[in-house]
């Protein structure tokens, strides 16, 4: 996938830097206009990476080394630091607690994957024991609630919504009294997307935010969206208090750089991504394992 293709591409421009016989400042400026290409061309946003190439040439400061230092290892922690750096947002997310009662609020575009992130998230949780559910407060899209429905039931999982309640409001509040009281420990909210993101959609998004109270509010971002990653995720975090990222679509041809560029938006971490249609295609996602496996 083209995510392996930045890790190459990275990865080759540390070996060319390694390949040298002398690293000095003009290897190194080459090294890291290398990985700049790179990530461009993965469609992370301009500014982080030449945030990025500033810290590394600050740290990386050839006046201040002394002889003796090992600069190839210097560099490649340096670039490895700050790839890790541009995932971490410096705080963790808010984390639900098996037994205590969550309320988890899914936002993001219409074909971003929300609604079989919503299934894919209650499933892992399930897995591990929790008693999740799922609300369908997404009126907008016909359709919405009988998808959720399927995934709910092939998943075994308790669901509410409504055929022909078109206030998501009310729908959303009912559905997490009901769930209160049947003690699920995570109570997921599906909410409506739009094709762009409009006045409307976030005017939904914080009227069901204010009636439900939802500990956590989880931006779910399609991965192929390229350059738009940053802008889209940026005026999400505007209208409501975004908590946590999820990246869908990352077994296509998403270039990754998407990903980088949610978590700077957004100033959350991404907690998971979605790696296929089916439900168990999903996975956590720690930002050094991350980095790591994209350096190879
Ligand atoms: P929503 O409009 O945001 O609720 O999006 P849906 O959940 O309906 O998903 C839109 C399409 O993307 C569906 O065909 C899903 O099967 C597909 N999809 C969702 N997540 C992933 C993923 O991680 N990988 C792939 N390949 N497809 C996905």
């Amino acid at each position: 996938m083209v995510l392996a293709q930045l890790g190459g591409s990275i990865s080759r421009a540390l070996q060319q830097m390694n390949n040298a016989t002398i690293i000095d400042e003009k290897v190194l400026t080459e090294c890291l206009n290398e990985i700049t290409r790179a990530l461009l061309q993965a469609d992370v946003e301009f500014k982080l990476v030449r945030d990025m190439q500033t810290n590394i040439k600050k740290i990386v400061n050839f006046d201040d080394l002394a002889t003796g230092h090992n600069k190839r290892r210097i560099i490649q922690e340096a670039v490895f630091n700050e790839l890790c750096k541009m995932l971490d947002p410096g705080k963790p997310s808010f984390i639900p607690k098996k037994g205590k009662t969550s309320v988890v609020m899914f936002v993001g575009l219409q074909g971003s994957g929300k609604t079989t992130t919503c299934t894919k998230y209650a499933f892992y949780h399930q897995k591990k024991g929790w008693k999740p559910a799922l609300v369908c407060a997404d009126t907008f899209r016909a359709g919405a609630f009988d998808q959720l429905k399927q995934n709910a039931t092939k998943a075994k999982i308790p669901f509410y919504g409504s055929y022909t309640e078109s206030d998501p409001v009310r729908i959303a509040v009912e559905g997490v009294e009901r769930f209160k009281k049947e003690n699920c420990d995570l109570i997921i909210v599906d909410t409506s997307g739009r094709h762009k993101q409009e006045a409307a959609l976030f005017e939904e998004m914080r009227q069901v935010s204010e009636a439900t109270k939802p500990d956590l509010v989880i931006f779910v971002m399609d991965s192929s969206i390229g350059q738009a990653a940053f802008d889209q995720a940026r005026a999400f975090k505007q209208s409501i208090a975004v908590g946590a990222v999820i990246v869908t679509k990352m077994d296509g041809h998403a270039k990754g750089g998407g990903a980088l560029s949610a978590v700077a938006a957004t100033k959350s971490p991404v907690i998971f991504i979605g790696t296929g249609e089916h439900m168990d295609e999903f996975e956590d996602f720690d930002v050094k394992r991350f980095v790591s496996r994209l350096l190879g």
